[in-house]
């Protein structure tokens, strides 16, 4: 019953930012959120990284020529866009401008560059998360182990993650992502918090008047 009642109080919805070195699990992460948090929405980036063999076009990123990359980019079409790993990625501007119209949450997996532009654009509606791994040798099992990059991919993955790792100093918040349970109910447990913000939620207003009988 009062779960429900939350879910009728108008409130503004939260850009999720999670970001980490690559192989530090926010993937992971990421999908076992948007399984359990069926309000929350994945914001889908365009890539002109090569497509893996698991990933499907349209589900985990829009697979873009450089070319047709750069016409989006120029156009506006983007919110914000990085170079990462010598490939270029960026978060479509439409589905967040509908999404957080609409009082409902949105994920964004994206690196640092990408998190630190929406902080600045939307401070107020962004939540950022960084992940770190509990060890170099774990990150580094961790990119073998989901062999889906070629070596020399791994190799730069893993020459940019010290670099990378520098910027949970700009996050809100820092997960260590050595047990996946626990790394991911940190995460889940703060974008709950974080729904419940006085500042998010202008129907407390309107609940306060029903509730005082105004
Ligand atoms: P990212 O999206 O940050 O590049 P992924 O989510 O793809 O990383 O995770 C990299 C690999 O590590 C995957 O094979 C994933 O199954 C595994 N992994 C993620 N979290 C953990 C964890 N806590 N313990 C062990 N393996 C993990
Ligand atoms: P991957 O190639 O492993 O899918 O992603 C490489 C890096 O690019 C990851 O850190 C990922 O979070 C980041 N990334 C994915 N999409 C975007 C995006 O739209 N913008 C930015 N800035 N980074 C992104």
């Amino acid at each position: 019953m009062d779960a429900e009642i939350t879910q009728t109080i108008k409130r503004r919805g939260v850009m999720l930012v999670l970001s980490s070195p690559s192989g530090a699990g926010k993937s992971t992460i990421a999908r076992n959120l948007l399984e359990k948090e069926k309000t929350l929405e994945l914001s889908v980036s365009v890539t002109t990284r090569p497509r893996r063999g698991s990933e499907i076009d349209g589900t985990h990123y829009h697979f873009l020529t450089k070319l047709e990359f750069e016409r989006r980019r120029d156009s506006d079409a983007l919110l914000e866009w990085a170079e990462v790993h010598g490939n270029l990625y960026g978060t479509p501007r439409d589905p967040v401008d509908e999404v957080m119209s609409e009082g409902r949450d949105m994920l964004f997996d994206i690196d640092y560059q990408g998190g630190l532009q929406l902080m600045e654009k939307a401070r107020a509606d962004v939540v950022s998360v960084f992940l770190l791994p509990p060890s170099m040798s774990e990150l580094k099992s961790r990119l073998e182990r989901r062999a889906e990059d070629a070596a020399d991919a791994i190799k730069k993955r893993l020459a940019n993650a010290e670099e990378e790792i520098t910027h949970w100093r700009e996050y809100d918040f820092v997960v260590v992502n050595d047990d996946l349970d626990r790394a991911f109910h940190e995460v889940q447990s703060i974008l709950i918090a974080e729904r419940l913000r006085r500042d998010r939620r202008p129907g407390l207003f309107e609940f306060e008047e029903t509730l005082l009988g105004l």
